[in-house]
């Protein structure tokens, strides 16, 4: 136990790098023992899964308080909770796994025509620093739960949570099922020369590219959960800015703005952006009342990741040449931690350039909703686009005209929780996690027929030779 009382974490260390290629033929060859084929092996591996989280919840907390400052009600909310997921896969796994016996033409049912839903084998799950265990979990669920067996790759920038992963898949998971390697490029880059039967990857376009390079080497299938810049957009008519403050500030002050569905800009008409500011002073005041209406030095707010992000968003203010419209700029360098602002700009400002990964707001006026269309559709599809709007013909011309990983209407970020698929198009990804469309994604369709002999008869017309009867059928 530590000076506190509390147990002490486990130290990361990274995975000695002659190990990996063992870690995977060891996968490799319990898989094709047939391990995971029962449905049963698999709800015995997710429900070790939940208790993992949650008989180590205090844990958790703290390992991802020493990375990211988070405070522990996000920690419980946004990364332990993921653990009912795995009991939804127990309880719905039956169901999606079921074999499908599709509608063929009349002529082949007696061929039993059969859809058998497979597990590709073994998988590789590389994870970013952000949601530590959500995002190495989340993807964790549907490989097993369609009868994978997989490696873990967490983020070495959350290494307190990395080492406790380390420290407690071993005893939890059977080692024939989940296996674990810690590292950073090095590590990761051997593990990309060995040939997966997929690769879940989430974290940003850049290593996506690395990724997809590795991949088709082996011709692996690859999901890509990546980021990008999701718009807000306000359509004031009938809107209640106190309740839209809240809803935006909502998806954009958990871990400091370090989330990938974070609401990053905000497109709204000169006329309403005044009251919207106001609205957000307002909801601070609120949130942050212990503290002045300031959010820098409140329990309840987190910190930026490391130096080198701070100083990156810290940079993006400074080059901005707008203007602040609400809050101040204030940080503190010791906690890496900034005070949230807005920053009212234009489209070709360097805080547009690309996804802020932080408390900050640029603004950017528009005359109407289908300037703010032009707009968003102008630019990479954004893996969340958040609409404000009380009318319904705005909704449809959103559903119809632009295109994003996902559309929120009157609300941010928890759209991720609730068992919808979930996934970015275009630069903001490619593939889905979360619940059955997460469970496909590790899971080919193996089409199956059995033809009967007393089919014969039927089926002869097929061979040689190809008479000029045969030909004119
Ligand atoms: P990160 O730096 O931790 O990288 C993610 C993983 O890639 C890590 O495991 C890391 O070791 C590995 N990696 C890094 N460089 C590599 C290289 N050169 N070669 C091979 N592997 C390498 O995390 P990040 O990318 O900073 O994460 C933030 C980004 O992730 C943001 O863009 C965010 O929007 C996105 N994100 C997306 C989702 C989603 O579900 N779509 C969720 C969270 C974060």
């Amino acid at each position: 136990n530590g000076a506190n009382g509390h147990a002490a974490l486990p130290e990361w260390h990274s995975t000695p790098l002659a190990e990996i290629p063992k870690l995977h033929a060891d996968l490799d060859a319990s898989f094709r023992s047939g391990i995971m084929w029962p449905l049963a092996k698999r709800k015995q591996e997710l429900a070790a899964m939940a208790r993992m989280m949650t008989e180590n919840a205090e844990l958790w907390a703290r390992a991802i308080y020493a990375d990211l400052g988070k405070p522990e009600f996000q920690a419980n909310l946004y990364e332990i909770g993921v653990s009912h997921q795995a009991l939804t896969a127990i309880a719905q796994l039956d169901e999606w796994a079921a074999p499908a016996k599709p509608a063929v033409p009349e002529r082949h049912a007696k061929w039993s025509p059969t859809v058998y839903k497979v597990p590709k084998g073994v998988v590789l799950i590389i994870s970013p620093w952000n949601y530590p265990l959500t995002l190495t979990i989340q993807p964790l669920i549907a490989a097993l739960a369609a009868g994978n067996c997989a490696l873990i790759k967490p983020s070495e920038l959350a290494p307190h949570f990395s080492a406790l992963l380390a420290d407690l898949v071993p005893k939890y998971f059977d080692p024939g099922v989940v296996r674990l390697v810690n590292g950073g490029v090095e590590e990761t880059t051997r593990l990309l020369e060995l040939k997966w039967d997929h690769i879940f990857y989430t974290g940003n376009g850049a290593v996506g590219r690395i990724i997809a390079r590795a991949a088709a080497q082996h011709l692996t299938p690859i999901t890509l959960e990546l980021g990008g810049k999701s718009p807000v957009v306000i359509d004031p008519t009938g809107l209640d800015l106190d309740i839209v403050a809240k809803r935006i500030l909502h998806g954009k002050l958990p871990n400091a703005g370090q989330t990938c569905v974070a609401p990053d800009y905000i497109l709204c008409p000169e006329a309403s952006q005044k009251p919207l500011m106001a609205a957000f002073t307002k909801t601070m005041e609120e949130w942050f009342h212990e503290t002045g209406g300031k959010a820098l030095r409140s329990p309840h707010y987190g910190r930026i990741v490391n130096e080198r992000h701070f100083r990156r968003v810290q940079g993006l203010v400074e080059r901005s040449k707008g203007e602040v419209v609400f809050g101040e700029k204030q940080t503190d360098p010791e906690r890496y931690a900034i005070e949230p602002i807005a920053i009212k700009t234009d489209g070709e400002d360097d805080l547009m350039k690309e996804e802020i990964f932080g408390p900050v707001f640029p603004l950017i006026t528009i005359k109407d909703v289908d300037d703010a269309i032009n707009f968003i559709e102008s630019r990479d599809h954004p893996l969340s686009l958040y609409v404000f709007t009380k009318n319904e013909e705005t909704k449809q011309k959103f559903i119809a005209r632009t295109r994003s990983g996902g559309l929120v209407f009157n609300d941010t970020m928890d759209q991720m929780g609730i068992g919808l698929p979930f996934g970015g198009v275009g630069e903001s990804g490619m593939g889905y996690s979360v619940g059955r469309a997460g469970y496909e994604q590790f899971t080919h369709l193996r089409a199956s027929v059995d033809v009967p002999d007393n089919d014969e008869e039927a089926v002869s017309f097929r061979y040689p030779p190809y008479t000029e009867e045969k030909v004119n059928l």
